[in-house]
């Protein structure tokens, strides 16, 4: 499955099918062994009707591919190595995983960079070679980059541009919002954690960026409303509340320019 003339076609419709999407979770992480199903039936309740399930190494990759059979048409799986595992032999191996099952996925994801864990120059430089590899893989596969940039926020912005990475999600963006525009001028998206909440960097954020950048997303199981308990893809909706709250505009209107937005980076999928 392409991106391509699904995205080109959507501009066309006036009815969409798709209202909530969380475009960054971990529903294969052991956090949701135990009661996945409880979990996607409050997502269904709250109204969500889509989930990218990104993953951090080889057997999250495999593990999102067995999700998404298991729940067609609401999980979508994404492979990636987080960018704290400074291992290319593990990059490679992931490479040809998501090579070899190329046409199933709906991102490349979660990669990026961090410059808080990883604070050596040695480190971080290993960090940009492999992620070099998943920009170059996602424009081979004509994929979206779901990415991952703590305390790297325009640094990562900055790499992928030069890179050549034009279809971008930039997941739970921390950095200062201004650094965020040479993003927004390049039409990257910005997804949006129900953390919100609680953090000043991310209100701001919020209020700074254009909506027509915005996407929802929940990072489950964590960046939930409350610290330390486990966050769940129902929390979307905290996170679209939030928004329209800080952006004092009307929840529906909100909703409908996220679900365009959604549309025009992941529409060819869930759509
Ligand atoms: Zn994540």
């Amino acid at each position: 499955m392409g991106r391509g003339s699904g995205m080109v076609a959507s501009g066309i419709l006036t009815h969409w099918p798709m209202t909530l999407i969380d475009t960054h979770a971990h529903l294969c992480a052991p956090e949701f062994a135990a009661d996945l199903e409880a979990v996607l039936a409050r997502s269904r309740s709250a109204g969500v009707s889509g989930i990218v399930t990104v993953g951090e190494n080889l057997a999250d990759a495999r593990r999102n591919l067995e999700l998404a059979e298991l729940h067609p048409g609401l999980i979508a799986p994404a492979g990636g190595l987080f960018p704290t595992v400074l291992d290319e032999s593990a990059a490679v191996s992931l490479e040809a995983h998501i090579r070899e099952h190329r046409g199933r996925w709906i991102a490349i994801g979660e990669v990026g960079l961090d410059y808080w864990k990883v604070q050596d120059e040695a480190g971080r430089e290993l960090q940009r070679d492999i992620l070099r590899r998943f920009v170059a893989l996602a424009v081979e596969l004509d994929l979206p980059l779901n990415v991952h940039s703590r305390s790297a926020g325009h640094h990562t912005i900055e790499f992928l541009l030069r890179e050549g990475a034009t279809v971008v999600q930039m997941h739970a963006f921390d950095g200062r919002a201004a650094r965020a525009e040479a993003g927004v001028e390049a039409g990257f998206f910005f997804s949006i954690p129900p953390s919100v909440v609680r953090s000043p960097q991310k209100q701001k954020l919020v209020k700074r960026l254009p909506l027509s950048c915005l996407l929802l997303e929940t990072d489950s199981p964590v960046l939930g409303p409350v610290p330390e308990a486990r966050n769940e893809p129902a929390n979307v909706v905290i996170a679209l509340e939030a928004i329209a709250e800080l952006k004092a505009v009307p929840r529906q209107e909100v909703e409908e320019a996220i679900a365009e937005n959604t549309r025009r980076l992941y529409g060819w999928w869930f759509g």
